[in-house]
């Protein structure tokens, strides 16, 4: 049966997943949801036989249900092949009594990969499909992360362009060389002078230029967005979930139908948010455990029923993690609202007025799922010494806000199911806080030099992410004024 795609802000007008993977946000500003959350049409043990790119397939096709059978599987393989540096794709490794499943085997060492390998192949599907002739031109500001992930994803992929702009001073060393040595006709890689804010302004007042969007038409180009909002990329994110689970079963880990808890070191809600619709599908999960750093909106979110992002920002050592309002959250709210769009957007609009707003003690009772806490800075670096001298294994600063919030779970419930924790980042991609979290002597220590240390104490071999960017040539020298990014779009396009 076909499924749609409502806003979260507005009751009727639903649109086929291919239209909503186009448009990435509702007109109205709110974020497309399904209107119903499948469930399985195969057993988990069938499942349990199948490998990576066959699961996705499974659970994909559920969602995606106006892509054809041939449509999907060509963007599945297309996305998970030898990029990943691994057939398995998402493999799980054993821990000190927890199972983590690292998500970062892919193009740039981080979990983004694993939506934004398959977006850009789902995105040129869905223009085909609407009849869309235009070259889509992908428009990203970034502080780090996404932008090379989606510079990656997108890099020569037919009719699409990606333009990211980053803060010339504002990422670090390893992340901006990543980004400047991006191979690809397609890709253009800008500095700003300015911060990220600076950035993330322009490209949205770029995106909300209508003359400009009309402009483009006449020339054949329109704008998308690699956002995390977009259902094309919350999708292919309930995969992997269902993907450990099946793979416990089928190592004997766990029996057929036993719950497992999992573990989410939570930004945007986004990789939480697929954990919880996989639960919804029928994956036996029992506690979603989500996992804050000292920017922690959502523990305090789940205590009080209070979501209140006035308070101070703090730059932490899992930046990717410091987010004060965390998107994706509102697909949840509108679920527990009842699928109500009228009570999610006086919300919403009250987090945008006052930067807060307070949820009914009826919708409250529906988070039972959910277990919030959170690692302060100190807690994270040694649960990363900890783990390492236990065990020999070493996790990034993401991963283990995840690990020491699964810890202060265990003592405050007893709980100790199987644990499935998502290990968000290569520890190379945070080689110095790692390093530093190992042994303070670390620091001193250049960042290449670094990167040889760790692979010597974890005997994990670089990554060729890494052992790429060493070498390689800079290909984007690229500089403008946050005032000129308008321009500078249109020069790269040659209009
Ligand atoms: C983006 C990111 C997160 C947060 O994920 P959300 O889906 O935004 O909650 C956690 N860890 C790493 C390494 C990330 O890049």
């Amino acid at each position: 049966m076909e499924i749609l795609y409502n806003s979260t802000r507005t009751k009727g007008n639903p649109v086929k997943a291919s239209e909503a993977i186009l448009k990435g946000l509702s007109d109205d500003g709110g974020l497309f949801v399904p209107d119903r959350i499948p469930a399985f049409d195969k057993t988990l043990e069938e499942l349990s036989h199948m490998s990576y790119g066959q699961v996705a397939y499974e659970v994909m096709k559920l969602y995606l249900t106006d892509f054809t059978e041939e449509e999907l599987k060509n963007c599945i393989a297309k996305a998970y092949d030898s990029k990943f540096d691994t057939e398995v794709i998402a493999p799980l490794v054993e821990a000190d009594g927890a199972f983590y499943l690292e998500l970062f085997h892919g193009a740039t060492i981080a979990f983004k990969d694993m939506a934004l390998s398959i977006l850009p192949h789902l995105l040129t599907t869905s223009a085909k499909k609407n009849n869309v002739k235009n070259e889509i031109v992908i428009l990203t500001a970034t502080s780090g992360d996404t932008g090379k992930a989606a510079l990656a994803g997108f890099a020569d992929v037919e009719g699409t362009r990606i333009i990211v702009f980053y803060p010339k001073n504002g990422v670090s060393p390893i992340q901006e060389k990543q980004m400047v040595t991006q191979k690809g006709d397609n890709t253009f890689v800008v500095g700003i002078h300015g911060n990220f804010d600076d950035a993330q302004t322009g490209v949205k007042q770029i995106f909300g230029d209508k003359e400009l969007a009309a402009y483009m038409d006449e020339k054949g180009f329109q704008f998308s967005s690699a956002n995390s909002i977009n259902i094309g990329r919350l999708v292919p994110q309930i995969v992997y979930y269902v993907y450990s689970y099946v793979k416990l079963l089928e190592e004997g880990r766990v029996s057929d139908g036993e719950k497992i808890n999992v573990v989410v070191p939570t930004g945007n809600f986004g990789n939480i948010l697929a954990a919880f619709y996989a639960k919804q599908m029928g994956l036996p999960i029992d506690k979603l455990i989500c996992a804050s750093n000292e920017n922690k909106v959502l523990f305090d979110f789940f205590e009080s029923g209070t979501y209140d992002r006035n308070r101070e920002f703090v730059l932490t050592t899992s930046p990717s993690m410091d987010i004060l309002i965390s998107s994706n959250l509102e697909r949840l709210i509108y679920r527990i609202a009842g699928n109500d769009a009228d009570k999610n957007k006086a919300l919403m609009e009250s987090l945008k007025d006052n930067g807060s707003y307070v949820i009914t003690d009826e919708m409250k009772t529906q988070l039972a799922d959910f277990y919030g806490n959170y690692a302060s800075e100190e807690e994270t670096a040694q649960t990363i010494s900890k783990l390492y001298e236990k065990t020999g294994y070493l996790i990034d600063t993401h991963t283990a806000v995840a690990a020491c919030v699964y810890e202060k779970y265990k003592k405050a419930t007893g709980d100790n199911k199987t644990t499935v924790i998502a290990s968000t980042a290569s520890p190379y991609k945070f080689t110095r806080s790692v390093m530093k979290a190992v042994d303070e002597k670390y620091d001193t220590m250049g960042d290449f030099e670094l990167v040889d240390k760790l692979s010597e104490i974890s005997k994990v071999e670089v990554p060729k992410a890494i052992e790429e960017i060493r070498t390689a040539p800079v290909l984007h020298d690229n500089i403008c004024d946050k005032t000129e990014m308008k321009q500078t779009v249109m020069k790269f396009l040659g209009i």
